[in-house]
């Protein structure tokens, strides 16, 4: 028989919910079962001070795991180079006000006019937290492109239309939400944790 694994993402967010439990099942089959906080009963905000994306992401994951299930979450922004990797975990509020995204694509313009080196890449951390004395798994994607100097692109969110992928010639906000999975950030990340998860619970064995 098959393993089941409830799982607690801390998010609020259902369309992430509902995302993430399709890729898990992707690459895992129907072994995992996500919930959110709210399902389980934890409603206070969780202060995401962490200095790295993993590390945000393990704090999350740790308050998700006080619930008594395991905790799972993720965390990711945009690194540029010739920002030293800002806005970094200060991605969703670079321009102060959380989650504004116009205002973020805005400055990112504005610290870069003028500036040769546009690289810069896009990171992801997912962090799985038992509530147990199991080792915590951590597991990272990237994607390198370029910030592009006006936006490009109706899809996706964030700095998207500004981050232009080379090999498709297109921003991430000219991709569809398949094509963007298969090669972005949170995709990486999401299927690396699914490859640590399964060695570690011993789920290869059960398949
Ligand atoms: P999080 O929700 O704390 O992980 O913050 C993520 C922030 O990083 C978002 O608000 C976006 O500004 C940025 N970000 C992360 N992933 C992406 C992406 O795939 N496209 C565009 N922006 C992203």
């Amino acid at each position: 028989m098959m393993k089941k694994y409830t799982m607690v993402l801390a998010s609020r967010n259902k369309g992430k919910l509902r995302e993430l439990q399709a890729l898990l099942t992707e690459c895992l089959g129907d072994v995992i079962e996500l919930r959110s906080l709210d399902e389980v009963g934890i409603f206070g905000e969780i202060e995401e001070n962490g200095a790295t994306f993993a590390e945000n992401a393990l704090i999350k994951a740790r308050a998700a795991a006080a619930s008594g299930y395991i905790g799972l979450a993720d965390d990711s922004g945009l690194a540029v180079s010739a920002l030293d990797g800002a806005p970094g975990v200060y991605s969703a509020r670079f321009a102060g006000e959380h989650g504004n995204d116009a205002a973020n694509n805005a400055l990112l313009l504005e610290k870069l006019v003028g500036v040769e080196d546009r690289s810069a890449a896009f990171v992801c951390a997912f962090a799985c937290v038992f509530p147990d004395e199991r080792e915590p798994i951590v597991a990272e994607g990237r994607v390198e492109g370029v910030i592009l100097e006006a936006p490009r692109g109706e899809g996706g969110f964030g700095y998207d239309p500004l981050f232009y992928y080379p090999a498709f010639e297109k921003t991430f906000a000219e991709l569809s939400a398949d094509e963007k999975n298969k090669i972005s950030h949170r995709g990486e990340a999401v299927e690396r944790f699914a490859q640590l998860f399964a060695r570690q619970t011993g789920l290869e064995n059960d398949r």
